[in-house]
């Protein structure tokens, strides 16, 4: 027996995905030269597939206070936060997130995914329960495997179906802990966390946030899904990510508990691991005050977001739920999903693949992300480009369906 025999049937999936064309889930992009447009197979093409909410990769002050930092403090830390990984500048970042999120405090991760294994396996224990939304993503999945807790899933979206586990909890199910997203990454819906508040407060269980696509995204300010339903008081842990809209890389827990920094010397994925690289977390403060400053940057970005709702649903497009910056298009199957990806590309538009079991209910789509700095032109570039494959498409077979 070889030791990777159990990834045949997986291996046999992608080698037939790459009879079709390209490779989706390994595309290289030979040149990013703008946060919307990168080469690709020497084409020049329009990015609209990569979490970039307010195109701040490119901003020229995030860049300089980076490369500054680098040449003052160094490549990298070499150290955790509990050992010679601990600067300045992380406490600084930290107090930026708390400010910004008006929170109490807030602790800084290397990554989005480790802030969700660090916040969740730091939080809940071996005799508590969590209960997750069954849409989570693979890092909410980890960091609750991690914690040794009791894992209920609830059906998506669903506060009638957390309210009905949570009332079989008994005593002896220790502290309850609900973990909910702010949009989903996947299909682009949003929370009603109104609701969920409302049931998490009358069973007096804790709610935990994950506001990876939000923040930046949701609410007046940029603060996410909490602010736009007015609840932040009521949420008692926010995690979050640096790789979308702030446009670098790193992950944050947020709270107002009064012992939230006992995680500092409980959670693992917190102790054990390198901390941030000096221009990683510059950038990010950097990019914090940059929204601080431009709230404008959230309103391109939903106009944005709205005009390729309409440009693509126009076109007969079945998207998978109302306008949002993650505009999930849904095709009929695999096929037809893989067919469209590879001419997309081959037009010069990048968007995300996702296909089961990656998916939701087993859905095929493709996963547009829209940026404010796409400018007017491009986002009715990408719909002309649709409307090119989708003609050509129907062409072929005047009797095939576009829909699932
Ligand atoms: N949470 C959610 C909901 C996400 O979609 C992601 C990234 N796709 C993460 C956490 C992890 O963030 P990162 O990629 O920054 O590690």
């Amino acid at each position: 027996m070889d030791i990777f025999d159990k990834y045949e049937t997986i291996a046999s999936r992608r080698d037939s995905l790459l009879q079709a064309g390209l490779n989706p889930f390994g595309l290289r992009m030979d040149k990013i030269l703008s946060p919307t447009e990168a080469l690709i197979n020497g084409r020049r093409t329009i990015l609209v597939g990569t979490n970039n909410y307010l195109g701040l990769t490119f901003d020229p002050d995030c860049i300089e206070a980076g490369c500054e930092a680098m040449r003052e403090q160094g490549t990298g830390t070499t150290g955790s936060r509990i050992a010679n990984g601990s600067y300045v500048l992380h406490e600084q970042l930290e107090q930026a997130i708390a400010r910004y999120l008006k929170c109490k405090s807030a602790i800084v991760f290397p990554t989005g995914y480790q802030a969700n294994l660090g916040m969740i396996a730091g939080l809940a224990g071996p005799k508590d329960t969590i209960l997750l939304d069954a849409d989570s993503h693979a890092s909410i999945y980890d960091g609750c495997r991690l914690s040794g807790a009791t894992l209920i899933r609830f059906r998506h979206n669903d506060p009638a179906d957390l309210d009905r586990r949570l009332s079989r909890l008994k005593n002896e199910d220790g502290v309850a802990l609900v973990i909910v997203e702010g949009i989903y990454s996947m299909l682009g819906d949003i929370a009603p966390l109104n609701e969920f508040i409302e049931v998490k407060k009358r069973h007096g269980a804790f709610i935990l946030v994950d506001e990876a696509h939000s923040l930046g995204v949701m609410g007046e300010h940029g603060r996410g899904v909490a602010e736009a339903c007015g609840v932040e008081d009521d949420v008692d842990f926010v995690a979050g990510t640096f790789s979308k809209s702030l446009g670098a890389i790193g992950g944050f827990g947020a709270s107002n508990h009064p012992h939230f920094d006992r995680l500092r010397y409980c959670s693992r994925p917190y102790m054990f691991t390198a901390s941030a690289s000096p221009a990683s977390v510059v950038t990010v403060t950097k990019a914090i005050e940059k929204i601080e400053q431009n709230p404008d940057l959230i309103r391109k970005l939903w106009r944005n977001a709205d005009a390729l709702y309409e440009g693509l649903s126009s076109l007969g497009f079945e998207i998978c739920a109302p306008a949002s910056p993650v505009i999930a298009v849904r095709l009929a199957d695999e096929q037809t999903a893989v067919y469209f990806w590879n001419r997309l590309v081959e037009e010069g538009v990048y968007v995300n693949l996702a296909i089961p079991p990656g998916t939701p209910n087993g859905v095929c789509l493709l996963r547009c992300s829209v940026s404010a700095a796409h400018s007017e032109a491009q986002i009715q570039e990408v719909c002309t480009r649709f409307a090119k494959i989708l003609a050509e498409w129907q062409a072929q077979d005047t009797t095939a369906s576009l829909r699932g």
